[in-house]
């Protein structure tokens, strides 16, 4: 017998309702700035750099800074760096930076293919400061402190090396990209509300300060570039982005100086190839998008197929989570699976369609969920991963007409399969700390997607919608931590969730209720509810009768102070006394004798991750 599940399609019910809340002030927050200034010549023959930034630092927290930190990521890519390391002990390294017999790939470059990115000199406000290089991090002993409220500006000269492509960023990638420059220059580390972010780079990065960027590039003339900023020179340009119908000016000489800014950034991404196809899109009421991809007859009409679908993707992350800012988007061919950046998004080309259109879905809803709404992935990588993987799975459902009635069950079950070997981390686990890469991935995108849409199960799919609508809305342009999501969904829900937020992601505890026995007397059913995971949760309850019809019945979670609306409008619902957390066992009786009943069920919609769902039954059978 198989009971009739009540599916979830109604998610997409509730989607493109523009809300009409306006964004809260948040008392006593405050971010630092930064301006960056940059001109570099790349050397396309030895892939070696070098350039000059000016970076004016406006230090607008409360505390004077004696030292600043600068990332050099590009030092990771060497034999024998914390990168190296980890990758030679962890128990599933990733398999893009491994040979064939396992052994690292950075551990085999050789002095021409590693990467490097070395400070030459650094003044601060004019005056020689003292650094060091520590891996990838550069500590800096300012020659004076910058005090609340004070600017400084650093004038640096630096050298770099693009390693052989290893890992996101590189040259001459696996799909033939000559230059995919992420993580590439000298950035400032974040100093916020927790405090100093210098951060090594290990595997995973990002976590950024807010600014603006100025960037002149000289390079190669054949080569195209694509990234986060707006071009300031296209008629010089040319190669796609200049006035349709109109001519460029050629310039003389080997190479071309291309000119970007990019405002209201934390990172600045570039890449370059010298066999780039460029095409753009306009987005009807949104940014130009651009698509740069390699001239390969094998992949040439699949990112021709693209580009429609990603204009429909960004309509649908506009309405859903709120209107995309920046006037430019830009898919590149480049890295090694994919990236997300400013503006812009690095990934590879050579794929089937459908695999292209959600690799693009999700890099780009990263737009949103880490370069709007820029969480420290480090140490919160659940927020922008998770609900990068949320908004996308919906956006992919919707865009490529997908029809999936749950279009989470994936994410759950990888969720149920991470519980059930035992290697489950709390999500307050540093990214860099996970004891394997299957951990930190399934707790990050899985676990953390599972939040928002378990999130739905709790207050609403209505409440969940606005609260991402309102949480984007508060926090644009900001650092967002955990608790920013959970206040806003109680301010949206009007119920109480820091049970919610501290069981989910600082803990391991799991979810399991179970249907412990139904019995009858005096014409009435009794069904006795257990709670058996440690975890809280509401309880919907769906009972099926002899007859056909069907009735659901609703146990609040005491401790949320709250109820949901009815998420089976279609159905009669019954809301029962709450249920308090302590009390393993909960009754109730309805109204009909057992024979009537057919079937009882514990949340019909499945998006309350129940660990156990055997018991979730009665009469007892396999879901
Ligand atoms: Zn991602």
């Amino acid at each position: 017998m198989k009971y009739k599940i009540l599916k979830t399609t109604s998610f997409l019910a509730f989607v493109i309702q523009v809300g009409t809340a306006f964004a809260q002030p948040i008392d006593g927050y405050w971010q630092q700035h930064v301006d960056y200034n940059m001109e570099v010549q790349i050397d396309v023959e030895t892939y070696r750099y070098e350039g000059t930034q000016k970076l004016v630092y406006t230090n607008n927290s409360p505390d004077a800074l004696s030292r600043v930190y600068f990332h050099l990521y590009f030092n990771a890519f060497q034999p024998g760096s914390e990168m190296d390391m980890r990758l030679q002990s962890i128990t599933d390294p990733d398999s893009r930076m491994i040979n064939a017999d396992r052994t690292s790939r950075i551990a085999s470059l050789s002095d021409t293919e590693i990467g490097f990115l070395h400070c030459e000199s650094l003044t601060q406000d004019g005056q020689k400061v003292s650094f060091q290089e520590e891996g990838t991090v550069l500590v800096v002993d300012l020659a004076k402190a910058i005090g609340p409220g004070e600017k400084s500006t650093f004038d640096m000269d630096f050298k770099g090396q693009v390693p052989l492509q290893i890992r996101r960023s590189g040259r001459n990638s696996a799909e033939g990209v000559a230059l995919s420059m992420s993580q590439w220059y000298p950035k400032l580390a974040e100093y916020d509300r927790e405090g100093w972010h210098a951060n090594p780079y290990i595997a995973r990065e990002f976590h950024g300060v807010w600014g603006d960027f100025d960037v002149k590039l000289t390079l190669d003339k054949n080569f195209t570039v694509g990234g986060s900023g707006y071009l300031q020179n296209p008629q010089e340009i040319g190669h796609g982005y200049e006035a349709p119908g109109t001519r460029v000016k050629k310039a003389k000489g080997k190479t071309l100086t291309w000119h970007f800014k990019a405002p209201k950034v934390h990172d600045f991404m570039w890449a370059a190839d010298p066999d780039y196809v460029h095409d753009t899109l306009q987005v009807v009421n949104g940014p130009m998008l651009h698509f740069l991809y390699k001239n390969n007859e094998k992949i040439v009409d699949n990112w021709k197929k693209l580009q429609p679908k990603t204009a429909e993707l960004m309509q649908f992350f506009n309405s859903n989570i709120g209107a995309y800012p920046y006037d430019q988007y830009s898919v590149i061919q480049g890295g090694d699976g994919g990236m997300e950046y400013a503006m812009s998004t690095l990934i590879t080309g050579n794929r089937k369609f459908g695999s292209l259109v959600g690799v693009t879905a999700h890099e780009m809803a990263h737009s949103w969920f880490q370069h709007i709404l820029a969480t420290n992935e480090a140490k919160h990588e659940w927020m922008d991963e998770g609900f990068t993987t949320f908004i996308s799975s919906l956006a992919m459902n919707q865009v490529m007409n997908q029809g999936k009635p749950n279009p989470f069950e994936d994410t759950y079950n990888g969720y149920y399969n991470l519980v059930a070997s035992g290697q489950e981390q709390p999500q307050t686990t540093h990214s860099d700390r996970y004891a394997s890469n299957f951990a930190y991935g399934i707790s990050a995108y899985n676990k953390g997607s599972v939040f928002l849409s378990q999130l739905g199960y709790i207050i609403g799919q209505n409440e969940l919608m606005e609260t991402l609508r309102q949480y984007y809305r508060d926090f644009k342009f900001k650092h967002p931590v955990p608790n920013d999501i959970k206040r806003t969904a109680e301010k949206v829900s009007g119920m109480e969730l820091d049970w919610y937020l501290t069981d989910w992601t600082q803990t391991t505890n799991t979810i399991d209720y179970g249907i412990k026995n139904v019995t009858t007397s005096d014409g009435k059913t009794k069904i006795t509810l257990e709670r058996i995971g440690l975890m809280p949760m509401p309880i919907d309850v769906l009972v099926v009768y002899k007859d056909g019809t069907q009735e659901t019945f609703y146990a609040p979670l005491q401790m949320m102070r709250g109820e949901k609306e009815n998420p089976y409008p279609q159905l009669e619902r019954t809301v029962l006394p709450d249920w308090p957390w302590a009390f393993s066992e909960y009754v109730f009786e309805i109204d009909t004798p057992m024979e009537n009943v057919e079937g009882i069920l514990i949340d019909p919609s499945q998006l309350m991750a129940d660990v156990n769902a055997q018991n979730n039954f009665y009469p007892t059978q396999t879901p």
